[in-house]
């Protein structure tokens, strides 16, 4: 969902989504394009699990969209945490 448009907190570098299996489940994280480029020298922050990004990014735009005022882009906003509510329902 964030690929391309996050950065590394670390270097600034864009963040890619890599997946990786573990304990038989899937797990989807955002990486940072260069510490994908040197591989093993991993260093902290420039990882983080997809669902804790994404999280913590719909808290942000939905306490924006309980502001109340008549900002086209809030609208915008309430409309996509409305879909994005419905999305994970679906999920469950
Ligand atoms: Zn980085």
């Amino acid at each position: 969902m964030l690929a391309g448009i996050v950065k590394c907190a670390v270097c600034g570098s864009r963040m890619g989504a890599v997946t990786k299996v573990k304990d038989g489940r899937l797990w989807v994280y955002y990486v940072c394009a260069k510490l994908q480029k040197l591989g093993a020298a991993a260093r902290r922050g420039s990882r983080v699990r997809a669902g804790d990004l994404e999280n913590g990014v719909m808290e942000q735009l939905r306490a924006l969209a309980d502001k109340p005022d008549s900002n086209p882009l809030r609208a915008a906003i309430q409309q996509f945490v409305f879909i994005a509510d419905a999305l994970a329902t679906e999920e469950q």
